[in-house]
């Protein structure tokens, strides 16, 4: 008998009775166009910063226009350095190579999948500009100590939060360390608007920025800088700055359900010889976007592929890492196809990159031993007790 023979529960109803009458609401005043005294995507953006403890947040269009946003406005200059994980949602390295940047891969932990700042110092040169963390899963990284490296260094930190909403390091929300914490809310997010993101920032100077970059530059502040810089339109509508509103009152319920889900499995995980679950640093509250854990080949003797097999065997569906291969693999990194005919970045930093040769051995390593489950806030403890019971079966099978 398998361990389990019904399918994984689906994630319970996420929108009720206070969406729709908050969207009845933003419909009934006319107008669904955010600039204006009493802007509900300005009030929705403020009730986040206030939070997660943030001075200032800007409403965007998605979690990648979040980031690229964030990129802008730390106004690098083109063909400058950005160090990031090569183990990410590709948004975190469009946002860096539309602005004309060059992504420069980080090594990663196997264990987390993240680069630690040892790893972020390796990939450091004389014309690295920035770097871009991303807390996967929701995992936060040690961004404390990433924060106090580029503030020495005169480094930009943005944070990619997209899987983190609600989770912490020190108690201290993820987003709040850097100089811009990004934040997406698509469909698949804790909570989220349909399509949307924002970003939180610690000063006014960075909001106006953050602001213009958001909306083609068009200075809706009037503070004289109006068409200063090349920007997109990465507006929010009020629709989605209803839904926005409403549903961050529901993210503590969400996160709470999956902090202890996943705490609780992260423990019960570490016990079991040759499985690794994803290791977080002792003061984090992580948010389990998904659970991530990795085989340590030397304890157990099949392969990844096999064990994701037997766990299929036994009614788990898991999938492997989060990414195929490390995105310094993907096609338009080994062609430098970003752009039709040439790739800005070099001609702007003089010199050419080969990401074709690049192999970072823990983010190898952490793709080829990954394993991905779902877990969301519809999970009950007997399902996390399926989860530990299918892996410890499969993890002392022989060949
Ligand atoms: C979802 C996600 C993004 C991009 O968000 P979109 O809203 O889909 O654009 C960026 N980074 C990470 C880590 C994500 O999970």
């Amino acid at each position: 008998m398998p361990v389990r023979t019904k399918p994984l529960p689906m994630r319970p109803s996420r929108f009720g009775l206070e969406e729709i009458a908050a969207l009845t609401a933003a419909l009934q005043r006319n107008e669904l166009w955010y600039w204006h005294d009493d802007s509900i995507v300005e009030e929705s953006a403020k009730k986040a910063a206030a939070k997660f403890g943030a001075p200032f947040a800007v409403a965007t269009s998605s979690g990648t226009a979040s980031l690229h946003v964030a990129v802008a406005a730390a106004r690098m200059p083109a063909g400058s350095e950005v160090v990031v994980t090569p183990v990410t949602d590709i948004g975190t390295i469009n946002a860096i190579l539309y602005q004309n940047l060059v992504p420069v891969f980080a090594d990663v932990d196997p264990d987390t999948a993240c680069p630690t700042l040892e790893h972020i110092k390796a990939a450091c040169t004389e014309r690295t500009r920035g770097v871009v963390v991303v807390h996967l899963t929701g995992c936060p990284v040690q961004v404390d100590e990433v924060a106090l490296f580029c503030r020495e260094r005169g480094l930009v930190l943005i944070e990619d939060c997209a899987q983190g909403l609600g989770a912490t390091l020190n108690g201290q929300a993820i987003g709040t360390f850097g100089d811009f914490g990004c934040y997406s809310l698509n469909d698949q997010k804790h909570i989220t608007c349909g399509e949307g993101g924002f970003v939180l920032m610690g000063t006014e100077e960075r909001f106006y920025l953050c602001h213009n970059y958001a909306d083609k530059y068009y200075d809706r502040h009037k503070k004289g800088d109006r068409l200063k810089a090349l920007a997109p339109n990465y507006r929010m509508s009020e629709l989605d700055g209803a839904m926005f509103g409403v549903q961050l009152h529901k993210l503590d319920a969400i996160f709470e359900k999956r902090r202890r889900l996943g705490d609780d499995l992260t423990a019960r995980l570490t016990a079991i010889p040759g499985i690794i679950p994803q290791r977080q640093p002792a003061t984090a509250k992580a948010a389990y976007f998904f659970f991530q854990l990795r085989i340590d080949p030397g304890a157990i003797s099949i392969s990844r592929d096999e064990f994701l097999k037997r766990l299929e065997a036994e009614g788990i569906p898991a999938r492997p890492a989060y990414v195929p291969v490390p995105i310094y693999r993907s096609p338009y990194f080994l062609s430098k196809s970003f752009f039709p005919g040439a790739w800005p970045a070099e001609l702007a930093a003089g010199r050419s990159y080969d990401y074709s040769t690049i192999r970072l051995p823990g983010a190898e390593e952490a793709v080829a031993t990954g394993i991905t489950l779902t877990l969301h806030e519809g999970f009950e403890p007997s399902d996390i007790d399926d989860y530990v019971e299918a892996i410890s079966i499969v993890a002392k099978t022989g060949p």
